[in-house]
């Protein structure tokens, strides 16, 4: 038996099925579901993804019995339709369009009206009586075709629509009749011929190349990006399948119309149906932005019965398909038709909304709930929002739909292309277009946010920009766009290239210049419910990195479970310390040095203090000292002579001593512990800090405290062997002198190989792990941190590593590190706590890693905190399986 490529749906019954996605593509899967339903979806039939890969696979040629199996559905689809395609009396007309298993809208080429030539433009005129309609219908075709078929421009088109309006003096489409049409059908004609093309009469050629146009599209550019956008790789769909399907008209009349819309809000996702609707037009009119739809409710007022079917329908699928729907319907002569629904796209607040409700609905459980939503959408939903004050005193000239939620500030540029460029300039830009259209994709990603003039909730723009997560204002529609003097009008106040605009996605406010964005300051309503579930799903901890107390109170807010990393020089470099720390680094000798630390301890002491109150009873990791003494010591020779009056030296005595401490090497150099091992009465300071403030907060404040004292760098076990002894005889001195009863760790980094390689021995001294995966990347790889910069995006770009191993763990390698270490180290020591520091510790795929590695906590900055604690819990779901 040969392979099935092709697969028929029409009343009621078809071939596929909705989880047939991958070879039906979301469209095709999907009208086959709903025909199965008995939704009214015109009838038609879907060539398989698979045909798609063979095509490429094989030079652009199709399977050999591929013509046949169209041919039969063809004629499947003549009988219950009674019309025939190229028929003069009763001609059959389709649609072709394009579709893969991942939703990309507009991305690729559809082309309607198919089956319309000189002839029967004259059949369809008689059988529905409306000749205007007829060469409106024939004349989309001629464009559409000569433009996705055979690469004619567009807008060469576009122009002789124009002229023939300007010569009629009228400015909508819809004003030209029956006459003018035939007129502009033979521009069309011309147009072709300009071009050297010929518009094919036979109806049958119609359908190959189309066939063809759409197949092709999946390698157009446009495509090519947005699946590089979207990190979709290659090889991992087969491909675009080829929907075709009958046409219904939206353009006969006003008991006609078209529109698209949503089970639930996608910008904020509440459970409102949401749409909009053109009346009298066909469906590429809604998504091309051309005339301004109006909201979905106009239709009730319209046509009552068809607007309560439609809204039964929505319902339906909505709970069929257990999640907000997008759909495309179409009224033709009062009758509605369902063209197309997939899982909506939305911002990630709805997303979180209605994941959230869909629980308490019901509908899916809280596992599904958790894993619907991405962890980037946790932290998106924390947008950033303007400055109270400075908002209160901006300008605001101008105001738009709020398509996508979010403040955004940044230099106008108007060209995609431009916007790219400046925003890897470092700029912060604001893409201002009159409408966007897939070729501005790539400058939309650039932006920090999208403005444009024209366009609804549903245009390219809107669509685009929330499925980014990136604030946009559409539909703007004071403002004028003069892409040739690369500026705009907004009555008499001009903004021209370059210049800063601020806007406001959650008002649809445009303001004139820079305005500071900020970050929100917690948790509150869907996205804190979500997190208690993704908390009870989750099996690693989450700490958080914080320095000050300050940071500790967010990243409890965000629901940070300890410190998991403080690093104690940030503290050193407080304008107040850093002349003592100075004293103590050029001390000449260990009396003065423990002079300058005895200055320290107090001030240490409060700070540590603070984060302890702060954390209340929490696990608090600090680190000792980390960095090369250099850098606490000027370089620049106009500083020298203040610092060196500070600390009581001559200017030349504080150069030699800058010289001294100079390494080739700083990064493999003189830090860590082995500053410790070299200045013991540093860590002494430092220990007596740690333990000197939970001892006074638990007799002061009745506060308990479980402080971890953590030493860096180490790669052999008698490093920490030596610095441990040290910590803990200033400790255990202290503790019995308090009387109080204070249990403390003491615990490694695990930053240097040598130290993942021998953590079975080095567990035998450390009672914790703490994995900084940063330096353990840097050493691991032999990558300068500092240097990265030179040829890392290089080696991006060359596909030479598939990410960027600072920002997302490099599994193969030192993930295998991390893992080894783990192991070993819990080996020796069963209790042993194993968490991780780095950058990763915030990095959803890295997470998944550490997950299935064993490790007992991850710790990140305290922004990334509510995006580890959904990815965590995904990890969970994932790794189970
Ligand atoms: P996209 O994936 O870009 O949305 P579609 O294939 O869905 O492309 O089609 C583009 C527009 O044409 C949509 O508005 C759709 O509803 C409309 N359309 C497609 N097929 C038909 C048809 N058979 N009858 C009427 N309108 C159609
Ligand atoms: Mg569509
Ligand atoms: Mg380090």
């Amino acid at each position: 038996m040969s392979k099935k490529w092709v697969y028929f749906f029409a009343n009621k019954q078809a071939e596929g099925r909705a989880d047939m996605k991958d070879i039906l593509g979301g469209k095709g899967a999907n009208l086959a579901e709903m025909t199965n339903l008995g939704i009214p979806v015109p009838p038609g039939f879907t060539i398989s993804t698979e045909v798609c890969k063979y095509y490429y696979d094989h030079g652009k040629t199709y399977p050999e019995d591929l013509k046949q199996q169209v041919d039969e559905a063809l004629k499947r689809l003549e009988e219950v339709t009674g019309k025939r395609l190229g028929d003069p009396e009763r001609p059959l007309l389709v649609s072709v369009r394009s579709g893969a298993a991942v939703s990309m809208p507009g991305m690729m080429d559809t082309i309607l009206n198919l089956g319309l030539n000189d002839e029967t433009v004259v059949g369809l005129a008689k059988l529905t009586n409306n000749e205007r309609f007829a060469y409106d219908a024939y004349r989309r075709f001629l464009q559409m075709f000569g433009d996705t078929a055979l690469g004619i421009p567009h807008a060469e088109f576009e122009k002789a629509l124009e002229k023939r309006k300007e010569e009629k003096g009228v400015k909508l489409d819809v004003e030209l009749d029956a006459d003018d049409l035939k007129a502009l059908v033979e521009d069309y004609k011309e147009i072709y011929k300009k071009h050297g093309k010929e518009f094919p009469q036979d109806t049958y050629k119609q359908l190959w190349a189309a066939i063809d146009a759409v197949f092709g599209s999946w390698m157009n550019e446009r495509a090519i990006k947005y699946r590089q956008i979207n990190n979709i790789k290659e090889g991992e769909l087969l491909g675009t399948a080829v929907n075709i399907v009958t046409m219904v008209f939206g353009n006969m009349g006003d008991d006609c119309g078209t529109g698209v819309c949503f089970t639930r809000n996608p910008n904020t996702g509440e459970k409102i149906p949401y749409g909009e609707f053109l009346q009298n037009a066909q469906g590429e009119d809604v998504v091309a932005g051309i005339r301004t739809p109006v909201p979905l409710e106009e239709l009730k007022k319209i046509n009552e019965a068809v607007y309560n079917e439609l809204l039964s329908i929505m319902e339906r699928l909505e709970k069929h398909y257990r999640d907000m729907q997008d759909i495309e319907f179409t009224i033709e002569k009062g009758k509605l038709y369902i063209l197309q629904t997939r899982n909506g796209k939305r911002t990630s607040q709805a997303a979180i909304k209605i994941a959230v409700d869909l629980v308490h609905e019901g509908l899916i459980d809280k596992e599904t709930a958790v894993m619907r939503v991405k962890p980037e959408d946790v932290e998106r939903v924390l947008h950033p929002k303007f400055d109270d004050e400075e908002v209160k005193n901006a300008k605001v000239i101008a105001k738009g739909l709020p398509a996508s939620p979010g403040a955004a500030t940044g230099k106008v540029y108007f060209d995609a292309k431009k916007a790219e460029e400046m925003h890897k300039n470092g700029e912060a830009v604001i893409l201002v277009r009159p409408e966007t259209s897939p070729e501005d994709v790539g400058g939309m990603n650039a932006a920090e946010g999208i403005l444009t003039a024209r366009g609804g909730m549903t245009s390219h723009a809107a669509v685009v920009a929330r499925g980014m997560g990136k604030p946009a204002v559409v539909g703007a529609e004071e403002i004028v766009v003069d892409e040739e003097k690369l500026e705009f009008k907004v009555g008499d106040v001009v903004v021209k290239e370059g210049e800063w605009i601020s806007i406001d996605g959650t008002t649809g406010n445009v303001y004139l210049g820079k305005i500071t964005t900020v970050k929100p300051q917690g948790l509150e309503g869907e996205v804190a419910e979500l997190l208690t579930w993704a908390d009870e799903i989750r099996r690693l901890g989450v700490r958080t990195n914080a320095d000050v107390p300050r940071d500790a109170k967010v990243a409890r807010e965000f629901g940070a479970e300890g410190i998991g990393l403080c690093r104690t020089e940030h503290m050193f470099f407080e304008k107040d310390r850093i002349p003592k720390v100075r004293r103590m680094i050029v001390a000449k000798t260990k009396e003065q040095r423990e002079a300058a630390l005895a200055e320290l301890l107090p001030l240490q002491k409060e700070d540590f203090k603070g984060l302890f109150r702060t954390m209340k009873g929490l696990p608090v990791t600090i680190r000792l000292i980390d960095p090369p003494l250099h850098e606490f010591l000027p370089h620049e020779e106009d500083q020298m002579k203040e610092v060196a009056e500070q600390v009581g030296i001559t200017v030349e005595e504080l150069k030699s001593i800058v010289e001294q401490l100079h390494e080739l090497n700083p990064m493999l150099g003189h830090r860590g512990c082995r500053l410790t091992i070299t200045y013991p009465e540093i860590a002494v300071m430092q220990t007596k800090a740690i333990i000197g403030a939970a001892i006074e907060l638990k007799k002061e404040e009745n506060i308990d405290v479980i402080p971890e004292i953590m030493i860096p760098l180490v790669g052999h076990i008698n490093e920490l062997k030596y610095v441990k002894k040290v910590v803990k005889e200033t400790a255990d001195a202290l503790i019995k002198e308090s009387g109080i009863d204070l249990t403390y760790k003491v615990g490694t980094m695990i930053e240097i190989p040598r130290a993942a390689v021998t953590a079975d021995q080095i567990a035998q001294e450390a009672e914790f792990f703490s994995f900084g995966t940063n330096d353990l990347t840097q050493m691991t790889f032999g990558f300068s941190r500092d240097d990265v910069g030179k040829f890392l995006p290089e080696y991006l770009e060359k596909g030479i590593l598939e990410h960027d191993p600072f920002k997302s763990l490099d599994w193969e390698g030192v993930g295998q590190l991390v893992k080894m270490g783990t192991e070993k180290g819990k080996a020796t020591r069963k209790d042993l706590k194993v968490g991780v520091c780095g950058e990763h510790g915030g990095d959803p795929r890295s997470i998944l890693f550490f997950d299935a590695a064993g490790l007992d906590y991850v710790s990140c900055s305290p922004y990334r905190v509510p995006v580890a604690r959904i990815a965590a819990a995904q990890a969970t779901i994932k790794n189970r399986k």
